[in-house]
This record gives C-alpha cells, sequence and structure tokens, in this order.
C-alpha cells in the first residue's frame, strides 16, 4: 500500500517531464539493464533522491557492493520515503520498492542483504538522482 502519494500527474504529463528511459522505469516499472546505469559503481558520498520528484530515498552510507550491477542500498534514508508492494510479474514472488511521494517505481528489495538490516534495495540508477555532499 502507498500511503502517501503527494505528487499526482497523469501518464501525459509524466512522459513529458521525464525522457523516455526514465519514463520506462519510473512510471512503467521497466529495468535498467545491469552494469548499464551510471550509479552501480559509484562510492562518492551522497544522498540518491528520485529522479522523479526529488525526494531524498538513499544515503551513500547504506549503499554496498552487491555484484548485481544495479545500486543496491541495505536501508532508504527514511522508512517513510519509500513504498513496497507485493509485485508477482513474470511469475515471480517479489517486493517491489517505490518512491512514496510519486509512486515512481524504483526497483525491487530482497532478504539476502547485508548487516544491519538484511535487506537489499536493489534499485534502477536510472529512478535516481545523486546529490553528493559537499
Ligand atoms: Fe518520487
Amino acid at each position: 500500500m502507498i500511503e502517501k502519494k503527494e505528487v499526482k500527474m497523469s501518464d501525459e504529463e509524466w512522459a513529458k517531464k521525464l525522457n523516455k528511459e526514465q519514463y520506462q522505469v519510473l512510471r512503467k516499472k521497466s529495468t535498467e539493464r545491469p552494469f548499464s546505469g551510471k550509479y552501480w559503481n559509484k562510492k562518492k558520498k551522497g544522498v540518491y533522491r528520485c529522479a522523479g520528484c526529488g525526494q531524498p530515498l538513499f544515503d551513500s552510507d547504506t549503499k554496498f557492493e552487491s555484484g548485481t550491477g544495479w545500486p543496491s542500498f541495505y536501508a532508504p534514508i527514511d522508512e517513510d520515503n519509500v513504498a513496497k508492494e507485493s509485485d508477482r510479474s513474470f511469475g515471480m514472488k517479489r517486493t517491489e520498492v517505490l518512491c512514496s511521494k510519486c509512486g515512481g517505481h524504483l526497483g525491487h528489495i530482497f532478504k539476502d542483504g547485508p548487516k544491519p538490516t538484511g535487506d537489499r534495495y536493489c534499485i534502477n540508477s536510472i529512478s535516481l538522482d545523486f546529490k553528493e555532499k559537499k
């Protein structure tokens, strides 16, 4: 269940605001190819925001090397900033993770992450917008 969805835009408005690749992932739940995104290997300190609405989602302090080719985090910056939904597409039972503010698709959560949470947030680079900590 998405509890707060503060940014409400029509599909047409999103298609105008986002570039084609962002739109396909954020609004149509597509997945970027592994090792193709701009953040899977990024190690700088900073905050990853939603590329759709700008809400802060992940801090670089929780980013870890997952070997998957997607940026991976063991926790969101705030539990309220992400929403989780059951996803049974492609014959798999997964948990989808979305931005709680605009409902944009970010990726999926798996339970094979590192300590302290054991969660692995497997996120599309294209759903994120990195701002370096100065
Ligand atoms: Fe968002």
